[in-house]
């Protein structure tokens, strides 16, 4: 997957710009507020159909301008195409598939695959779950189309389920019958979902083992596993598995009362990250941390090209330069064969990189980088 071309239309602070992008590295700088993550949000707004910082959309649309666009063309193995984006002020924004208008947003995820990584994903390994099964939800979104839908239903039910259980216990008879329903629906879809997300994550267990090996000789070993209220057993078939979540819905009803909410069930799952045995929350430091979340990251990444044959873009937000050394080489030895848009202040942790193709970025355009300081001595000498 290659994203080729991004062009951009009173978007963020950015006025009129088009921006190419070639195969490997691809390093966007310039100073701080300049519009270096502008780019990187309008470039996966195509690949999760909302932004990924933005609350609302009409956030993207350049202060001055009442409809925002963006348009970018991607290559991937099914060859070129291009996709837009309008955003106006007064209304939903619209997507564009070789200028046909897109039905549904949720079709257009998962035909341009990329995969993000920004400050705020450390949290993956210090926030709550809900951050960690987000993670997992966008992973298995890309890849996965059945998936959104079975976790919009899961998520519809509950909210209906919840409803009732916040009633009064004379309002509640009459829905007695629906709240069944509603527990085994939940049961049968927290079976799959759950089935799903643990095929997932064995394979990110795998990967991430396999990035911790390199990246540290062997020192520092990882261990990222599925928690949930069923027990091993309970997954030797999807009937055992869906008769737990099922026996815990029908069992624990009196204590889901006095609470008002369904406290079993997927969305309240979460993932055991570990390093060297220990709780990474808790005993890791704060570069291992940085570490495990990137390797989880590139580890995405894998399984995409695992899953459809091809790596998706890697796209990191001023990331690598909190790293040390040693890790920051082995990340970039080990991501140029694929593309990668990263954004830096500081170019010149870029210098000892070849085939690096800069784009400098300076009040939302694009312009000729500034001369270094050894580059101005040399023009004095001449
Ligand atoms: P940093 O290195 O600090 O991360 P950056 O280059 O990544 O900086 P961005 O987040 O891409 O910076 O851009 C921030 C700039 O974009 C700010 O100056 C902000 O005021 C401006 N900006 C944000 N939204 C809009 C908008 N809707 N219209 C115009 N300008 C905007
Ligand atoms: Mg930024």
């Amino acid at each position: 997957m290659k994203c080729k071309e991004i062009e951009f239309t009173s978007f963020r602070n950015i006025e009129s710009e088009k921006i190419e992008f070639k195969d490997g590295i691809n390093v966007i700088y310039g100073e701080n507020a300049q519009g270096k993550t502008n780019i990187l949000e309008g470039i996966y707004l195509f690949a999760r159909g909302k932004s990924f910082r933005a609350f609302k959309d009409k956030e993207l649309i350049n202060f001055n301008s009442n409809v925002g666009y963006a348009r970018m063309v991607y290559e991937s193995k099914k060859g070129e195409m291009e996709l837009g984006v309008e955003i106006p002020k007064s209304s939903q924004k619209k997507f564009y598939r070789n200028k046909n208008k897109v039905g549904k947003t949720s079709e257009i995820i998962g035909e341009f695959r990329a995969v993000l990584f920004c400050p705020s994903h450390l949290g993956i390994i210090k926030d709550s779950p809900s951050v960690r099964r987000k993670f997992l939800d966008i992973a298995i979104s890309q890849l996965r189309p059945l998936y959104i839908r079975m976790l919009a239903k899961y998520n519809a039910v509950l909210e209906n389920r919840n409803a009732i259980l916040k009633m009064s216990d004379e309002e509640r008879k009459a829905y007695e019958g629906i709240l069944e329903v509603y527990s085994e629906e939940l049961a049968t879809l927290s079976t799959d979902i759950a089935n799903m997300r643990i095929e997932y994550v064995k394979k990110l267990d795998f990967w991430v083992k396999r990035y911790f090996e390199e990246m540290t000789d062997g020192k520092e070993l990882p261990s990222i596993t599925y928690e949930t209220n069923a027990d091993e057993a309970d997954f030797d078939s999807r009937e055992s598995l869906k008769k737990k979540y099922s026996d815990l819905l029908k069992n624990n009803i009196e204590r889901e009362i006095k609470y008002g909410a369904t406290l079993y069930g997927i969305h309240k799952d979460d993932l055991k990250i570990e390093l060297n045995g220990k709780d990474a929350r808790f005993y890791s430091s704060q570069g291992q941390q940085r570490s495990l979340a990137l390797a989880m990251k590139l580890s995405e990444g894998e399984i995409s090209k695992e899953t459809s044959g091809e790596y998706p873009v890697f796209l990191l937000d001023d990331v690598l330069s909190e790293l040390d050394e040693k890790r920051r080489k082995y990340i970039m030895s080990n991501i140029k064969k694929r593309q990668v848009i990263i954004t830096t202040c500081e170019s010149t942790a870029f210098n000892e990189v070849d085939d690096v193709n800069f784009v400098y970025i300076n009040n939302g355009k694009l312009c000729e980088a500034p001369k270094t300081d050894d580059e101005m001595i040399e023009n004095i000498e001449e």
